[in-house]
């Protein structure tokens, strides 16, 4: 009818539009005009675009680009950064499967995969700074971290290494922009720019030191096999010290043979270690991707791997995002390890994402533990993976023996001791010896609690609402959580009585170990006390040339060492991760003894472990005594497929944020409504709203929702489609965790 009259007068068309999903929590890709002048648009592009109301500036991937003419009043694309797509098509969809699978954003799961360094405006040059004076002419009174800085500079001077790139300098120390402008106005270091070095990719072909055994040769033909069968996932389970090692090495070996490229991704702390010493003696090419890198190494790593320069990727979890084009396998060591879940948006698991990206690839993937997490056993369970054993150390060495000790049985009374008898005892023989002792404390700082006995009252951090903890290298409270930190009151707010510091804690022990073993010197690593790579491999070295006869550490010190004179371990307390309210507790507690107890005894010495404990009679402990694997798995599975728990079910965290408690908690109600709408008539079952286990972090209101389903991709399959709208729907943020490690 409106035919009658006039055509509605429609404006000219502006131009061509593309489409857009950009890095941030947003579920809708956005067009965007393209200007004539960046040539042609692929999918897959990087971008920078204006966002929101503030326009402001966000990478984004170009999803479309059929660059349709529009007659639209769209923002403008500002930027073009790469002038080809970097992700192949295998990564691209790997990117497509995580954000469907984990329920991230895509244009945030996509840029989590590429190196911000990597792209047209790759720095050419880099700031290096000097010292000026010597250290005498410092003043006394500097920060911590400019201090820290100094130090770095000094110690580099004594090498011959000055001056060092300002970037690597930074991230050590901490230390801001502000307080390297302050240094340097105060003519303590001097700054210069030079073309930006680049390494060499490190790596060597040694020799094999020795033939293969009988258990190893066997995995190795049957990886062999693999090697040229496509895809296909391998549970590689081999107790501490069995050789699993040894069998990577030649398996990478056999790829880079066949003019192929390997993957191996291995826990954060590994890569200061003695297994990455060795890596780097056998292999050839290796490109390690840690965290101590500068954004020009990264994208000359990102380069040398692209090219096919690096025959081996060595990382952490976002390693296996590595652009490796010739790829011919992928390793995933101690596949167990909870560091290969990323605690932020995308929320991936690596050994997960390792598995799927073999499959894209059609190529095999090995996952190794000597304590296999129940979720890679169910799927050996399932046939999704294959097995092979190594039950065995190498060279016949006997696994290390465990002592279980009550703890409460050795405490002398009055007196509060967290080395009983029997450790202090093993520990006085060793150092005797003139060997060495690593001491597991799993709790960090002094822990102590602050504690009114008179009025019950206990000091809590404003911020989470978890309790404070008292550090007493510096005197203050500090909150674990979000690092809120706080002066000790004089006295309990509450009721003035006199305040009680209670608990366990790794300074404790080192107070206790000063006078038992005055002597002795002791080390501490625990993430207190390291925060950088370089801190870590400081410590690590100082044991490893004898220079330190005790390691104390929480966690840290379980991992992946190995050190031949270390002939006692002890578990302070095996407890501590018993009492965190998680449905894998007995899991962790039994990975973390048996884990420990293999770095005792690894090379000619007889290995000694006493676990210290307070339930002597938890199955959890019982089984790691006896390095029993197996026997831990046919207790724990029945309980979890009893409870229908994860590996029997799939879970789905879902976390509601706001600052203000009511606005989470009311859009926590609200996403729950609108789930249950959206999954009426299925089988999956929700737990909550309910406050999270942490309610409150960095400010934040924490509420959830849980969601379990017998089958996996269910709960997704519901959910992808309608993410954006749910989560207008709760008027706050909203976080998935898919298949969460962490529950708090
Ligand atoms: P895992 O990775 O299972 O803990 P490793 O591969 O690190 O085991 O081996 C433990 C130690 O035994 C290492 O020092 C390694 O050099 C040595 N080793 C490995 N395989 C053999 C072998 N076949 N013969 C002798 N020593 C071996
Ligand atoms: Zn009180
Ligand atoms: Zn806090």
């Amino acid at each position: 009818m409106g035919k009658l009259f006039q055509e509605p007068q429609l404006p000219p068309p502006r131009g061509r539009a593309v489409a857009v999903v950009v890095n941030a929590n947003v579920w809708q890709a956005y067009d965007y005009l393209w200007p004539q002048e960046l040539g042609t648009p692929a999918v897959g592009m990087r971008v920078r675009v204006p966002f929101g109301r503030g326009d402001r500036k966000l990478v984004g991937f170009v999803t479309d680009c059929q660059a349709r003419p529009t007659r639209q009043e769209l923002k403008e694309v500002a930027e073009l950064i790469d002038t080809a797509p970097q992700l192949d098509e295998t990564l691209w969809r790997l990117g497509e499967w995580i954000s469907h699978y984990y329920l991230a954003p895509l244009g945030m799961t996509l840029a989590a995969m590429i190196p911000s360094a990597v792209g047209r405006h790759r720095k050419q040059t880099e700031t290096v700074a000097y010292l000026t004076g010597e250290r005498r002419d410092w003043p006394g009174r500097l920060g911590a971290r400019q201090r820290q800085l100094l130090d770095e500079l000094y110690e580099a001077r004594k090498q011959g290494t000055e001056p060092l790139p300002l970037e690597s300098l930074t991230r050590h120390s901490g230390a801001s922009r502000e307080s390297v402008r302050r240094l340097r106005q105060r003519g303590l270091i001097r700054l210069a720019s030079r073309p930006a070095k680049l390494p060499e990719l490190p790596g060597q072909t040694e020799a094999d030191p020795f033939e293969l055994n009988d258990d190893q040769a066997a995995v190795m033909r049957a990886i062999q096999e693999k090697l040229t069968g496509g895809f296909s996932a391998t549970l590689l389970y081999g107790v501490t010290g069995s050789g699993k090692t040894e069998v990577y090495i030649r398996a990478i070996r056999r790829v880079i043979e066949a003019g192929r490229q390997a993957i191996l991704l291995v826990p954060e702390i590994a890569l200061a270690t003695q297994t990455m010493q060795r890596l780097l003696r056998r292999l050839p090419r290796v490109a390690v991707l840690h965290s101590g890198l500068t954004d020009a190494q990264r994208a000359f790593y990102y380069d040398q791997i692209l090219q096919g320069a690096a025959s081996v990727v060595v990382g952490p979890r976002s390693a296996v995002f590595a652009p490796a084009r010739k790829l011919g396998l992928v390793i995933v060591d101690e596949e167990h390890e909870s560091s290969y879940k990323q605690d932020n948006i995308p929320r991936y698991h690596g050994r997960d994402v390792a598995v799927k990206r073999a499959a894209l690839a059609d190529v095999p993937v090995i996952l190794g533990s000597a304590t296999p997490s129940l979720e890679s056993l169910r799927n050996v369970q399932l046939a999704r993976y294959g097995m092979l054993r190594l039950p065995h150390r190498v060279r016949g060495l006997p696994m290390p023996k465990l002592q279980i000790v009550h703890l409460r049985k050795e405490m002398p009374r009055g007196r509060v001791e967290l080395i009983g008898k029997t450790l202090t005892d093993r520990m006085a023989a060793a150092l005797d010896r003139g060997e060495q002792v690593i001491l597991l404390m799993n709790r960090r700082g002094y822990a102590s609690y602050v504690f009114c006995p008179s009025c019950r009252w206990t000091m809590s951090c404003p911020g989470c609402t978890r309790a404070l903890v008292f550090h007493q290298a510096t005197q203050l409270v500090m909150c674990h959580y979000c690092r809120h930190t706080e002066m000790l009151p004089e006295r309990c707010p509450a009721c003035r009585g006199k305040l009680l510091l209670f608990g366990l804690g790794i300074q404790r022990i080192e107070n206790e170990l000063s006078r038992k073993f005055p002597a002795a010197r002791v080390a501490r690593m625990d993430s207190d006390t390291m925060t950088s790579a370089a801190q870590f491999k400081k410590v690590f070295d100082a044991f490893a040339a004898g220079e330190v006869d005790i390691l104390l550490g929480t966690q840290m010190v379980a991992k992946g060492l190995d050190f031949p004179r270390v002939s006692v371990v002890g578990v302070a307390s095996a407890d501590t991760s018993l009492e965190i309210n998680d449905f894998r507790a007995a899991e962790r507690t039994f990975q973390l003894v048996v884990q420990v107890a293999g770095r005792a005894g690894r090379a000619d010495l007889p290995g000694w472990v006493v676990v210290q404990t307070l339930h002597e009679d938890e199955p959890a402990i019982r089984f790691a005594l006896s390095h029993d694997y197996d026997g831990f798995a046919a207790y724990e599975m029945p309980s979890r497929r009893e409870t229908r728990l994860p590996p029997f079910s799939r879970m789905v965290r879902l976390i509601v944020r706001h600052a203000d408690q009511e606005r989470a908690e009311q859009g926590a109600a609200a996403l729950a409504a609108g789930i249950k709408k959206l999954l009426a008539g299925s089988a999956v079952r929700m737990l909550g709203p309910q406050p999270a286990a942490v309610k409150r972090i960095r400010n934040e209101f924490r509420f959830e929702v849980q969601l379990l389903s017998d089958k996996p991709g269910v709960i997704q399959k519901a959910l992808l489609g309608n993410m954006g709208e749910l989560s207008r729907g709760a008027r706050a943020e909203i976080v998935a965790d898919v298949d969460p490690v962490n529950l708090l």
